[in-house]
């Protein structure tokens, strides 16, 4: 149990107002929480302060070696006033696989989801109430050594910071377009595909510039060996629905290991539909495409929750999938996973936890 001291603004910021567009990640709340750590130390002085800049040796090695790890969650106002969280505990347990990759100390499951609902609650009038939104909440841990020998740093800080977001498309689940890269890749097993760490991300935003450029608006990942097996989307995992089947790539070590992609497998095997996890080259997609069998392809992600495919492009073959509009199970899962998320729906799983 951490004791939090907590510092409060004088001026508090204006805050949205509803109608108000919100887009995503730049807007930041009045606090932001921190805690130290030091080797022989430990975790200490966690503490909510005003949200400011962060002072830092230019040797820190976060800067010039990325020893850094993230996470990405949301808390959403139910309309009954109460601010939720969707499965803190997966966001907890995930930072520590994280953590545990990048040579970064853990910090305890329990002080992890303490920390967000002492901030969350300091900060609940910043939960935007209009549908669709939601407070995007950003833990992170960076290496401060002032050091620039290649070893794990001695020090390290632990920052959350809350980002008012709005509803992900202006245009609801419009279907997107993704390009599937052929030639860089994202991860390897072995490598830090598994984890959130900013290097993944440093590593993919050549082929992001790329598909965007072509006109698409994510990147679909292969493996980093054959470049054969699809992988996963930016910062979406992917599922098709092949001849009545729903199909996502197994987790094999270079796959981030998605919050919502769990989420939707549980949903769907209650609802009584069968989901394979396993590997799925591009070339067997192809296959199914030609043969009719693609129904539904999407991403899923704590941003979009559910972000419909509706054009593939692979090479020279590009794979139409539907007819532009949003697939029936996307949009049931879509409704289902946002009425639990936002408390207007039952939540069978005990997956929502109140701050
Ligand atoms: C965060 C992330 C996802 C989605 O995970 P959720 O927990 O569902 O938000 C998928 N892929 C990558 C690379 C990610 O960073």
């Amino acid at each position: 149990m951490l004791n939090i001291d907590i510092q409060k603004v004088s001026t508090p910021k204006a805050k949205p107002q509803p109608g108000d567009k919100l887009g995503f990640g730049h807007i930041f709340t009045d606090h932001m929480f921190l805690m130290n750590y030091a080797e022989g130390k430990g975790w200490f002085d966690p503490r909510i302060v005003p949200f400011q800049n962060l002072s830092l040796s230019p040797a820190a090695m976060v800067f010039h070696y990325g020893q850094e790890m993230f996470e990405g969650m949301k808390a959403y106002h139910s309309p009954d006033g109460r601010a939720l969280l969707f499965r803190p505990e997966m966001n907890a347990r995930r930072a520590n696989v994280s953590n545990q990759r990048l040579c970064i100390p853990e910090v305890p499951e329990e002080d992890f989801i303490q920390a967000i609902r002492e901030l969350v609650r300091v900060e609940k009038d910043w939960i935007p109430k209009d549908p669709g939104t939601s407070l995007y909440i950003r833990p992170f841990i960076i290496a401060t050594d002032g050091f620039l020998g290649v070893a794990p740093s001695k020090t390290y800080l632990f920052v959350v910071i809350l980002s008012p977001s709005g509803a992900y498309s202006e245009s609801g689940m419009a279907p997107v377009g993704i390009w599937i890269e052929d030639d860089y890749v994202r991860a390897v097993r072995g490598g830090m595909g598994y984890t959130k760490t900013g290097g993944n991300y440093a590593a993919s935003l050549i082929a992001q510039v790329k598909a965007h450029d072509a006109g698409y608006s994510q990147v679909l990942w292969l493996d980093g060996v054959e470049r054969k097996y699809i992988e996963e989307v930016g910062a979406m995992n992917i599922f098709f629905k092949i001849s009545g089947h729903l199909v996502t790539p197994a987790l094999n070590g270079s796959i981030l290991p998605g919050v919502t992609r769990d989420s939707v497998i549980k949903l769907c095997e209650s609802w009584g539909l069968d989901v394979y996890e396993k590997r799925i080259s591009v070339d067997e997609l192809i296959d199914d495409y030609n043969m009719g069998r693609v129904e539904e392809i999407f991403g899923t992600g704590t941003a979009a929750v559910i972000s419909p495919v509706g054009k593939l492009r692979y090479k020279d073959d590009i794979m139409v999938i539907g007819d532009g509009t949003t697939g029936p199970l996307s949009q049931r899962l879509y409704d289902t996973l946002t009425g639990i998320q936002w408390g207007t729906l039952p939540d069978p799983f005990g997956w929502t936890m109140e701050v």
